[in-house]
């Protein structure tokens, strides 16, 4: 008997459970779906299945060293497992936990209806710190802790050959069709068979300069550690990263890095805490987690546009919405950054921001970018408002303008003093430093300073309109997805605090 081990975003052999249980059991069928249905979907995109290919072929590779190579196929699972059902004596099915969007949650939906059709087993293992099913989030920290610290699974060290299977995938890729608005492919870019040297680079030398380093435009590339495609597609256990960087934190001499590399660790526990909320809540990928703020904003189609292509006038946002098309990577703050000034500024709905967002991230994680979209939208209303100037963001995170200049080559020429704020140069300045605005580069789509106060105005209306129902329902929010790191009390005044430095600090308009 065989037990069919399907893979989805796991695709390693290390500290993987399903992989290492079945092969214990006797022979291992390891099987990818293409899903042509899926690559349709508004948040996929061609660069993802870019990455996605050159992952599969190394999973292939590693398979076969052990024995048995990669099961590709392409079309609905339950189709394609019927086939193979009819092909091989298989006893059972393993795969991990997929924590998707609405479309793979459905489509698990119908594989688990059609194993129970078919009197087949199908066991689910976890491979992060989200639990199915969470009771409440009280005591997610303490659960998440023991999970991270738990001995890591065997890499199993042979397969019994069952099937044969092609040297390479390269004869098997399906023609996919994507979303008509997809960035097209980051030729030359964040490659699948990097993941050795991302890691040890980052180890060995990057890490010293990730606290200082993350947020500016031009250091961020090389600070952080550019592991999120690698964890996305499952090349990577978290649980493994997170036990080697401490063992780093608590061995290196060097005080500076273990400062440093606690950074790394926190925000690699908010990987499996942001992940969580989609687990618990999948509609948010579509519905605003708070449900009060449902219909307050409506985008419009040459705002959107505008945005998307890096086109809004404002060279920092531009530069980073142009960094992110080309390289498929942004740093966190540019993409908070994006979020807010499309939402705020903008007044765009978070939707079609998250799935423009989405399909430009190799990296793209559902159960990170829905929740944190949110967040930084606004429509969680257990977050504070958070808008940025992008004015000030430009001169603080890009001070000699060395990435706008990169990635918005129209204003190479402008001074560095003008750079920031184009829209000061005189006709003559235009003509000298070789830009016309509105011909070679845009005119501000708004004025960033009306358009936040209007933004601002809004909220206040809105809120104020929803009342009633506001804060009960603000609590049930709270209560479903809030972090309980620290006591409540001081988490409040926190938050009361971050409120009003919301209309007091000089990074918000
Ligand atoms: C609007 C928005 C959308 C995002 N969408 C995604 C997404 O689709 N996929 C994704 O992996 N990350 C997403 N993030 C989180 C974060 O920006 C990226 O994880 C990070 O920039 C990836 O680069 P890195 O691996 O070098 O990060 P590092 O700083 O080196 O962090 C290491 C890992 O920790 C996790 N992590 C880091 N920051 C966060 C965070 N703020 N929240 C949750 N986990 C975090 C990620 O797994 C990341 O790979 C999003 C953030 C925002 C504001």
């Amino acid at each position: 008997m065989l037990t069919l081990v399907w893979f989805k975003r796991d695709l390693r052999l290390a500290d993987h459970q399903a992989l290492w249980l079945a092969s214990q059991a006797g022979a291992v069928l390891p099987v990818y779906v293409i899903e042509p249905d899926y690559w349709l979907l508004p948040d996929t995109s061609q660069r993802q299945w870019q990455f996605l290919q050159q992952a599969l072929e190394l999973l292939h590779l590693q398979l076969r060293a052990l024995g048995q190579g990669l099961v590709l196929r392409v079309g609905r699972v339950t189709e394609v497992f019927d086939e193979l059902l009819a092909t091989y004596p298989i006893s059972a099915v393993m795969s991990h936990q997929e924590i998707g969007g609405l479309w793979t949650y459905q489509r698990d939906k119908a594989v688990a209806a059609w194993c129970r059709s078919q009197q087949l087993p199908w066991h689910e293992y976890p491979q992060s710190a989200v639990f199915r099913p969470l009771k409440n989030r009280d005591d997610w920290f303490a659960k998440a802790d023991l999970w991270l610290k738990s001995p890591c699974w065997p890499t199993p060290t042979a397969l019994p050959h069952v099937v044969e299977t092609p040297e390479t995938l390269q004869q098997s890729w399906p023609t996919l069709c994507f979303h008509p608005d997809d960035p097209g492919p980051c030729a030359g870019h964040q490659q699948a068979r990097h993941l050795q040297q991302y890691l040890d680079s980052f180890f060995a030398q990057r890490a010293s300069q990730y606290r200082s380093g993350i947020s500016k435009a031009s250091t961020a590339r090389r600070s952080c550690s550019r592991l999120s495609p690698y964890l996305a597609y499952g090349m990577l256990s978290i649980r493994a990263l997170l036990q080697t960087t401490y063992r780093q934190m608590k061995t290196s001499p060097e005080p500076w890095l273990s400062h440093n590399l606690s950074a790394f660790f926190s925000r690699l526990r908010w990987h499996c805490h942001f992940m969580q909320k989609l687990e618990d809540q999948v509609e948010i990928e579509q519905q605003c987690m708070h449900p009060l703020y449902e219909g307050m904003r409506q985008s419009d189609p040459t705002l959107l546009r505008a945005w998307a292509l890096g086109q809004t006038g404002y060279p920092y946002i531009d530069a980073c919405m142009r960094s992110l098309r080309q390289t498929g990577w942004l740093h966190f703050r540019g993409r908070a950054m994006l979020v807010a000034f499309a939402c705020y500024h903008l007044w765009l709905d978070w939707r079609d921001v998250a799935k423009h967002l989405a399909r430009c991230f190799i990296d793209f994680e559902p159960g990170i970018h829905y929740p944190q979209v949110q967040m930084q939208a606004g429509t969680t209303g257990i977050n504070p408002y958070r808008m940025y100037n992008p004015v000030l963001q430009s001169q603080q995170k890009d001070p000699d303008g060395q990435f706008i200049r990169r990635y918005v080559p129209e204003l190479a020429k402008v001074p560095t003093s003008y750079l920031h704020t184009p829209w000061l140069l005189n006709p003559s300045q235009q003509v000298d430093y070789n830009v016309m605005l509105g011909r070679d580069y845009p005119e501000p789509v708004v004025d960033a300073k009306l358009a936040a106060s209007q933004a601002r105005q809004r909220l206040k209306e809105w809120q104020q309109q929803q009342s009633p129902q506001w804060q009960q329902l603000k609590q049930q929010v709270m209560h479903r997805h809030a972090s309980r790191k620290r006591p409540v009390t001081i988490r409040r005044k926190a938050v009361a605090k971050q409120q009003l430095a919301l209309f007091e600090t000089d990074d918000v308009i």
